[in-house]
């Protein structure tokens, strides 16, 4: 059995992870944690397991933890596991330079996997998305729209930027050379080679990722729609499974799923 320890636990995604936990037959919750302070901590998570406030101690005894918590906390809850050698799943999105340097530093020491979104279905459509931009080439104009709930801090999503990247590699482009990520005003025509991403924002809406292929007299959309935060649990604990006990470095969701 893979012990699990649950930070951000009073969280959305923390709930989920802890439901998600107990239908796994594979993983068991060790410990669940919250920041300091925050009102849930000496509640239960599940019958037997408190919501602590002290992370360190919390991985006394785990093999992994799983971190949908805030970009702030990403960095520092990753060191302190690479400390204690105990492997890293990482959703938080949002992540600064200053967090992924944290991540590459702990990935000489533990197992990291990190995914800005944990679905089956977006780490297919990512692969789909690719070969659709290699095959209609730059003819074809790109753009990501995504739609999230209105408490969603970062812009755009992770996801919206892995697709932005699957879609310059189909083209063999450097993203941040093509990139487009808001339009206001007198910004002209499109430029050749563009790749587009649009966030909205609003309701309670889990998350919506659709590439555009605008081309002439045609176009082609691939979308998914999250309808349950279920759905990236279920990932990030399968991720969890599969990463306890493999050699140190960063994976992806690719890796986890053999895609
Ligand atoms: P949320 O605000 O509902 O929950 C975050 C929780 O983390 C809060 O309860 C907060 O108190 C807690 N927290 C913050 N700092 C902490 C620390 N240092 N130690 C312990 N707990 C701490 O947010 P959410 O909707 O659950 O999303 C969390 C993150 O997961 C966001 O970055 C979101 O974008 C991301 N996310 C990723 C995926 C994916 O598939 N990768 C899917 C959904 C959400």
């Amino acid at each position: 059995m893979i012990r699990a320890v649950v930070p951000g636990a009073a969280g959305k995604m923390g709930g989920m992870l802890i439901q998600a936990i107990r239908s796994d037959a594979a993983v068991a919750l060790h410990a669940a944690v919250e920041r300091k302070g925050h009102a849930a901590v000496g509640t239960e998570a599940e019958p037997g397991v408190t919501i602590g406030d002290d992370f360190a101690r919390a991985l006394h005894g785990a093999d992994v933890y799983i971190d949908f918590t805030a970009p702030e906390a990403t960095g520092t809850l990753v060191a302190q596991a690479a400390a204690r050698r105990v492997a890293a799943v990482i959703g938080t999105t949002g992540l600064s330079p200053e967090a992924r340097t944290a991540i590459f530093h702990a990935a000489a020491d533990i197992p990291v996997v990190v995914a800005p979104n944990f679905s089956l279905g977006v780490n297919l459509l990512l692969g789909l998305a690719e070969e659709a931009a290699r095959a209609l080439g730059p003819e074809y104009d790109v753009e990501v729209v995504e739609i999230h709930h209105r408490h969603k801090r970062d812009a755009p999503s992770g996801t919206a930027i892995a697709l932005a990247e699957a879609l310059a590699r189909g083209r063999d482009a450097d993203l941040a050379q093509v990139k487009r990520f808001s339009r206001e005003g007198d910004v002209g025509a499109r430029a050749d080679g563009e790749i587009g991403v649009q966030a909205v924002r609003g309701g309670d809406v889990v998350g919506e990722h659709t590439v555009l292929f605008l081309g002439p007299a045609e176009r082609i959309e691939l979308a998914h729609r999250a309808g349950s935060r279920l759905i990236f649990a279920r990932g990030a604990v399968r991720a969890a499974a599969w990463v306890a006990g493999k050699p140190a470095g960063v994976y992806s969701m690719k890796d986890v799923l053999g895609l």
